[in-house]
């Protein structure tokens, strides 16, 4: 898009919130019960199941089968209403979807995150990439939650499957778009080093296994491998040969593959995830691909985290920083005078009523 056109807003305006009143209700209701954060729940749809025709038809067998067993999974996603959407998934142990609440909790404050800076939402246009390096803001937070989580194996599990779920959704899809190509493929390869740290966190905790306290781990596993398949078979990453012993996006399918292979894991969840797995074991064989072994953050994310946040601190879109992550980029943060010379109407697009329901979750659609 070349500078200073405005982009045409999609049709998502927080002015006409009313849309999901629903699903407002539901996750309302959520927030307040949360009787125990880790505590797993169903959602009536795999996120990007929409984008995937062929998965279509393996959900419409399994809704058969669920037929058969006298529950209704027909109906469309209205928030938990009527569809399966935040009920418990110890009632329904084969339903293949399911998140922790903390991971769900999660997954929400990010969206909102992505929400807030998303100028097209708000009828603004500021500069090129705003809602791209925004998501970049976002998942730079969601490291630092991860690290800051260190040691306590659940909640950066949470973090984790908040991740999972926002990329296969599509929701962090405009990082793609930005014009730094080196940040967005150093930021993705740096999330991949998060969720391999993250596996061996697990086996450390003995918790790498089918039927450990993480009931999903086959699921996001399945949603992060699809997703990084995507990001090498698309070009949006290119990895190079390195000599570096620590990861650089060499092999990330083989690794999950064989901590999957020592924790008996089945991945699952894309449509494709079966050919994903075949091509993966056969560049394993050729690689002769071994997990390091080292005892203390054997994937080096730590040291690879601490080199990006001194690195990774460019300003964008004449807003300088000083620091990874943060909330530059929200739109709420701007002064009412900086959000009206953004606006297409030259009127402030926020009122502060609007700004605490936003964060407050009021508009929320799960799908
Ligand atoms: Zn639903």
């Amino acid at each position: 898009m070349p500078a200073g056109t405005p982009s045409i807003p999609r049709n998502k305006r927080w002015s006409a919130v009313s849309a999901s009143a629903n699903a407002d209700v539901a996750y309302q209701k959520f927030l307040k019960e949360k009787p125990n954060v880790y505590e797993y729940v169903c959602i009536c749809k795999r996120p990007g199941a929409d984008d995937d025709d062929e998965d279509e038809d393996e959900d419409e067998d399994e809704d058969e089968d669920d037929a058969e067993d006298g529950d209704n999974n027909e109906a469309e996603c209205d928030g938990g209403k009527t569809c399966r959407c935040f009920k418990p998934a110890a009632d329904y142990p084969d339903h293949p979807w399911i998140f922790s609440r903390a991971g769900m909790d999660k997954m929400i404050t990010y969206r909102i995150m992505l929400d807030l800076r998303d100028p097209d939402s708000f009828s603004m246009y500021t500069f090129n990439d705003h809602s791209g390096y925004g998501a970049i803001e976002v998942v730079q937070n969601m490291m630092l939650d991860f690290e800051e989580a260190s040691g306590k194996w659940q909640q950066q599990w949470a973090v984790i499957e908040a991740l999972a779920w926002l990329l296969s959704g599509d929701f962090l899809s405009p990082m793609v778009m930005i014009d730094d190509g080196d940040l967005f493929q150093e930021t993705s390869i740096l999330l991949e080093q998060m969720f391999l740290a993250m596996l061996s966190e697990l086996e450390k905790e003995g918790q790498l296994e089918a039927h450990s306290d993480v009931h999903n781990i086959g699921f996001i596993m399945g949603l992060i491998a699809g997703e990084a398949n995507t990001l090498r078979s698309d070009g949006s990453i290119n990895i190079e040969k390195s000599k570096a012993k620590s990861y650089h996006g060499q092999n990330f399918i083989s690794y999950l593959l064989a901590y999957a292979s020592k924790g008996n894991i089945t991945m699952r969840g894309p449509s494709n995830i079966d050919d994903i797995i075949a091509e993966g074991e056969e560049l394993s064989e050729q690689e002769n691909v071994e997990l390091p072994t080292a005892q203390k953050d054997p994937w080096k994310w730590g040291t690879a985290f601490k080199a990006y946040k001194r690195n990774a601190v460019a300003p964008y879109g004449g807003r300088p920083r000083t620091a990874i992550g943060g909330d530059r980029l929200d739109i709420t943060t701007y002064s009412s005078a900086e959000r009206k010379r953004a606006s297409f109407t030259k009127k402030d697009p926020l009122t502060a009523d609007m700004i605490k329901s936003i964060k407050e979750g009021l508009v929320l659609q799960l799908a």
